[in-house]
């Protein structure tokens, strides 16, 4: 072979491997962690690519979560061009290339999935997780109908503007510091993911135990019954001191 040949192989090559759905994945999650890199250090705090433990055992892969004050973003990215057709109701979304249609599994359910397995890590935090799923640059979202407002369907260059429009406190520096420590201990291997929310379901184990006998678990005053919005429930007596609440 004469030198343009081996050229002319390399680029077939080169592109096949980047229309690969797993290789263009990847370009579109590396992508999204260029953008979040935007946001301001000491405020938010990004982890990519987390490997987190699923009720049945297995393990499931989030593309990003953010973490702060504002609360807790967890961002599925889909590295898709073209026309994006989906509702928030239906199993299957379709993306459509000229005549060419596509389905793909409802990316909202797919993020829903994520948030559940965080929740059962992140225990008491989690009424302050928002879905975001971010489409490449080269998608174009055209009937997308989601109703939850807590759920966004964006394009990738919206993500940090998405995420700043949150200026609403919902976590205490501490909560914030906490739920980092919970993801760092993951670790970045099955196993240490999951010996890490079987301390986590022990622990929760405990504060149940000390919620029955009427004990924060947090400060270790006493619990007193509340009427909030949504019914009754236990709150610490040392509040606001401490903010602990029985969910
Ligand atoms: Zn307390």
């Amino acid at each position: 072979m004469n030198a343009l040949n081996v050229f002319i192989v390399i680029i077939v090559i080169i592109s096949v491997f980047l229309t690969m759905p797993s290789v263009k994945g990847k370009i579109g999650e590396a992508k999204v962690a260029f953008l979040l890199e935007r946001l301001d250090k000491n405020t938010y705090i990004v982890f990519n690519d987390l490997l987190v433990p699923k009720a049945n055992g297995k393990t499931t892969q989030i593309d990003h979560v953010v973490i702060s004050v504002y609360g807790i973003f967890v961002i599925e990215t889909k590295n898709y061009k073209g026309w994006i057709f989906g509702n928030e109701k239906n199993k299957y979304w379709t993306q459509q290339i000229y005549q060419r249609k596509e389905r793909f599994y409802n990316p909202v359910w797919q993020n829903f999935g994520h948030i559940k397995s965080l929740e059962t890590i992140l225990g008491e935090f989690s009424n302050s997780i928002y879905s975001i799923v971010t489409f490449s640059g080269k998608a174009t979202l055209k009937k997308i109908s989601v109703s939850s407002p807590y759920v966004h369907i964006i394009n990738s260059i919206q993500v940090v503007k998405t995420i700043k429009n949150y200026q609403k406190k919902v976590l205490s520096n501490s909560d914030v510091q906490n739920v980092v420590n919970h993801l760092n201990n993951l670790g970045n291997n099955k196993e240490s993911a999951k010996r890490h929310v079987k301390q986590i379901k022990e622990t929760q184990k405990q504060i149940k135990n000390k919620v029955k006998s009427n004990i924060c678990p947090r400060c270790g005053g006493g619990l007193v019954q509340r009427k909030g919005k949504y019914g009754s429930f236990a709150g610490c007596s040392n509040f606001p001191k401490c903010r602990f609440v029985s969910s």
